[in-house]
């Protein structure tokens, strides 16, 4: 992957790439603080580091501009209770994606998109609706966190501390470019955010579950399930015939024993499709013996899809029987409906409710 953006570049590259064209290891670290730590949109504020910035930015890049990712905002939309902000940004090429802002003090978490789009098809997904159409470069996964720290230092100043990869796309579809950004994002000398406190949220990629056990950091995985049988998993996720139910249990299987970590099991609850009593005795009986935590999540409505919420009683039921088969299990707290900031809602196409705001109006 070439990177287009100083923004792509974790800060042990941008050292490497300096010296290659003689430039000292403290102009790249002043550049990483810059652009990570005080969280910088250009580089002419910073000028002691600009000549010879300057040189090896010529030396290396054709076009005039600073390569930076600085996304522009092209809405920003605030919930009722106002703990939800969901963010369009738009990239240098003109396409789009949604960051979403959530939190109570002192325990704010970004929700970054890793593609335009996605590829994995499930049908009761905005994003998935939409079609797959490019990955993000890491600077483009890094900007969003950025992006999201700049607009808590300006709420009330706290920190951003944790990241969840649950926005636009399949974070293990784009595996290069997810690890890069991750990297670039814990680093101590920017926004130094804890690998403990990210998540990465899969369809079920088997290839990509088995790279990240193999990976020296750990981030928390959590795959969305939402089916116990191929059949009924296969209606709502169709990249389940490729990779089936029993090769991914596997994989999760195989990622507890070789991390020591539990993973984390989603289960989007959509009304009569996988939210009966039947549905959970089947879930608890192939998780059983696995490291495993349940997260229940009742389904977020998207204009292309005519499943329905399941009601909170059914939910309890459910979450009852596999707590009685020593599964734990929560219920993700709904966040953002009213915004369409809700896990799946994400889709760029409309705005309802709630303030919207359009940036350089
Ligand atoms: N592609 C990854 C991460 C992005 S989706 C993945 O699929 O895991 C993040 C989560 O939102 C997933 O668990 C997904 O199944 C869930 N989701 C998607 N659409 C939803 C909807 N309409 N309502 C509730 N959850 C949804
Ligand atoms: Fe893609 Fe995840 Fe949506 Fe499926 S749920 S279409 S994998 S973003």
């Amino acid at each position: 992957m070439t990177p287009r953006s100083l923004h792509d570049f974790t800060l042990p590259d941008l050292e490497r790439r300096f010296a290659e064209s003689g430039v000292g290891p403290t102009h790249a670290r002043e550049l990483f603080q810059h652009l990570h730590r005080r969280l910088a949109t250009n580089l002419t504020e910073q000028s002691r580091f600009l000549p010879p910035l300057q040189r090896w930015i010529a030396a290396n890049y054709t076009h005039d501009s600073l390569p930076l990712d600085v996304p522009e905002v092209v809405t920003e939309t605030i919930s009722t209770d106002g703990r939800t902000r969901k963010y369009l940004l738009k990239m240098e090429d003109g396409n789009a994606v949604e960051t979403v802002l959530m939190g109570y003090p002192g325990r704010f978490t970004a929700c970054l998109s890793t593609q335009v789009g996605c590829a994995m098809g499930c049908v009761f997904c905005a994003t998935g609706q939409m079609g797959f159409t490019r990955h993000l470069r890491p600077g483009e996964i890094v900007a969003q966190a950025l992006h999201a720290q700049r607009e808590l230092t300006k709420l009330n100043g706290e920190k951003l501390r944790n990241l969840v990869l649950m926005g636009m796309g399949e974070p293990l579809h784009n595996f290069t470019a997810v690890m890069q950004a991750l990297s670039i994002l814990t680093d101590s000398r920017g926004l130094g955010i804890a690998p403990s406190k990210i998540s990465i949220s899969t369809v079920g990629h088997v290839p990509g579950i088995r790279q990240l056990a193999a990976q020296p950091q750990r981030y928390h995985l959590a795959v969305s399930l939402h089916g116990a049988t191929d059949e009924e998993r296969s209606a709502l996720i169709p990249v389940n015939k490729r990779w089936p139910l029993a090769e991914l249990l596997a994989a999760c299987r195989e990622y507890s024993v070789s991390t020591g970590e539990k993973v984390f099991i989603a289960w989007t609850m959509i009304a009569g499709k996988n939210d009966t009593t039947q549905h959970a005795a089947k879930l608890a009986e192939i998780l059983h013996g696995m490291k495993v935590q349940v997260n229940l999540i009742p389904l977020n409505l998207t204009d292309g899809y005519t499943g329905m919420t399941t009601d909170q009683r059914t939910v309890e039921e459910f979450q009852r029987i596999l707590l009685a088969a020593n599964i734990p299990t929560t219920v993700r707290q709904r966040r953002g409906i009213d915004v369409d900031a809700g896990c799946g809602q994400l889709s760029m196409r409309r705005e309802r409710g709630a303030v919207v705001s359009v940036a350089n109006a």
